[in-house]
Order: C-alpha cells, then sequence, then structure tokens
C-alpha cells in the first residue's frame, strides 16, 4: 500500500498505455502526476481515477496518448492502489476526492504536492473525469459559475451541479484556473469512454475554454445526500427508482423498502440531519415527503453504503 508519496514522471513509461486500470499497479508505485507539459503554460490538466474503480477516465486518456495527438498536458493518476483491486477506495483509507483542502491523511499530503505543481504550470483548465454506479445523463459538476466555469462544463453536457463539498478537488482548483468534475457514466459502459474522448479531444483544442452563461443550460443544487444506514440488507433500493435520475420525483413516490429501523438518513451539504424534511417511512416503505429531483441513484448497496445511495436536488433559479 502507498503511503503519502508522490511519483512524478516526465514522460511515459514503457508498457503503461497498454494497462487497463487494474493492472496500473504494476507500472506506477503508487498515485503519480504525469508532468507532459514541456514547460509549457496553458496545458489542460486531467485526472483520473480519484474513486479506484471509476476507469473510463484512464480508458479515455490512453486512449488518446497512444494515438499521439495529445497535446502537452498534466495528468494526475490518483488511486492506483485502490484501482488495483477495483473498488472506489481502499478500507480505512479517505476518499481522495475529499483530501484537497487540507488534512492530516496520506491522500491529502498528495493533494498538496499535486496542486502546488498544478498551480506553478497555471493551466488553462483543470478536468476531473468520473463514473457513476447508476444509471444517469451524462453530467458536469461545477464550484463556480463564471462564464468560463460553465463553458468548461457545458462543453461536456448540459446538465451542470453546482456543489460546494469542501474537499474536492474542482473547488480547490477553480482558485487558479477554470475547473470542472464530469460524470461521464457507469464503469461498464464503453460509452463512457468514448463520451470521455470525445470531451478530451474537444478541449485540447481549447485556446480558452468557452464562455456560457447560466440561462444556456440546466443548473442544479444539491439539497441533500442520502445515506444508507443500519444492518446489512435492511434496506432495498426501488429499481424503479433509478429511471428518476435528472427528472422530477414527485412526493410520495418509494424510494426504498426497509425491514426495520429508520434505513436511511438525508444529510444536507453541511452534514446537518436532515431526513424528516424529505423522508418518511410507512409501512416498510420509505417514500419522498416532497418532489425532488434525484441524482446518482444507484440500486447496488455496496456502492450506495461506500458513498450514498443518491443525491436530492432542486434546480438552480434564473438557469
Ligand atoms: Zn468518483
Amino acid at each position: 500500500m502507498s503511503s503519502g508519496h508522490l511519483s512524478t514522471y516526465n514522460a511515459l513509461p514503457d508498457g503503461l498505455l497498454e494497462c487497463p486500470a487494474a493492472r496500473l499497479r504494476e507500472v506506477l508505485s503508487g498515485p503519480t502526476l504525469f508532468d507532459l507539459s514541456a514547460g509549457r503554460k496553458g496545458i489542460l490538466f486531467i485526472t483520473v481515477l480519484q474513486h479506484g474503480n471509476e476507469t473510463s477516465g484512464w480508458d479515455a486518456v490512453r486512449t488518446l496518448l497512444a494515438s499521439g495527438d495529445a497535446p502537452s498536458l498534466m495528468l494526475f493518476v490518483a488511486n492506483v492502489d485502490a484501482a488495483r483491486q477495483n473498488v472506489r477506495k481502499l478500507p480505512g483509507r479517505v476518499d481522495f476526492n475529499r483530501a484537497w483542502e487540507g488534512g492530516d491523511s496520506p491522500e491529502a499530503a498528495i493533494a498538496e504536492e499535486v496542486t502546488g505543481r498544478a498551480m506553478a504550470a497555471e493551466p488553462l483548465a483543470a478536468i476531473d473525469i468520473h463514473n457513476n454506479t447508476g444509471r444517469n445523463p451524462p453530467y458536469s459538476v461545477v464550484t463556480r459559475t463564471d462564464e468560463r466555469s460553465l463553458g468548461a462544463a457545458a462543453a461536456f453536457a448540459q446538465r451542470v451541479i453546482v456543489i460546494d463539498h469542501p474537499g474536492v478537488q474542482t473547488r480547490r482548483f477553480s482558485e487558479f484556473c477554470t475547473a470542472v468534475t464530469v460524470e461521464v457514466g457507469t464503469a461498464r459502459d464503453p460509452s463512457s469512454a468514448e463520451r470521455a474522448s470525445a470531451y478530451l479531444e474537444a478541449a485540447f483544442r481549447w485556446r480558452e475554454p468557452p464562455r456560457v452563461s447560466s440561462r444556456q443550460l440546466y443548473l442544479y443544487r444539491n439539497l441533500a445526500r442520502i445515506l444508507v444506514e443500519g444492518e446489512d440488507d435492511a434496506v432495498t433500493p426501488c429499481e424503479d427508482f433509478e429511471a428518476l435520475n435528472f427528472e422530477r420525483a414527485e412526493g410520495g413516490t418509494v424510494i426504498a423498502n426497509v425491514r426495520n429501523g429508520r434505513g436511511l438518513k438525508a444529510v444536507d451539504e453541511h452534514g446537518a440531519d436532515v431526513t424528516g424534511h424529505y423522508l418518511e417511512t410507512e409501512d416498510g416503505e420509505i417514500r419522498l415527503r416532497r418532489a425532488v429531483i434525484p441524482s446518482m441513484f444507484t440500486t447496488d448497496l455496496r456502492a450506495a453504503r461506500a458513498d450514498c445511495l443518491c443525491y436530492l436536488l432542486e434546480p438552480l433559479p434564473g438557469s
């Protein structure tokens, strides 16, 4: 297992591009920053595998690098240890994408070093590529709503979630460059990597990120994150609910069944318990108390326990 050590390269080691995510650890010793900028400013900064089982970003990047068409860039390949086991993060370790604004974890030390090197390169834009576990339309996530951040987001998808979650790379990087997270679909769907490739190819041509106003997009903000509580298999997520990702779900819609206990907990962005505002349990059914727009809902309980069952969104006014 890697400690808080960042490896850096100025060229790609032999055999790297042939490795699927699960085999990267055979070539790399842990989290690795590739500085392929040749000292140029205004390059793209790309991050993949902050979550080890979200492999589409790496597949997109290695295809583009192998084609020889990629321009100067910086590439951070984050959680290769978790990728080897095809898990979001290793047990007992922090979530890499919560470690970018301090903390005493090895991940935070690496994130700090990566941030310093990225800042020095004065990137044009930073793109962090993720997968969802459940079926969602493609969407972008930003922490700022200036026209360049929205332009970088819109170049990937018309659906954009605006978050203010401490510790995520996009929030940290937005302090010194245009920064966006793209959620490209499920890792098991080959079109997710194709979608990521198409976006990166477009971004490679930017002289600067396009400018887009909020009126041209569907903007959302997070109201709550739904966590799974209690003993194993007490909760059964409702399969039909997955089709409601990014759709309006009316009050009364069943989100899960529960055998005993509360089953699900809703928390807001500051971690406050808001369960009673959004959920009610009756006759073993957990229902929405009010109309919301779910996202990232998954029926995979293991994934839901590792992260969350879903988010509840509302449209942002003016969009
Ligand atoms: Zn992720």
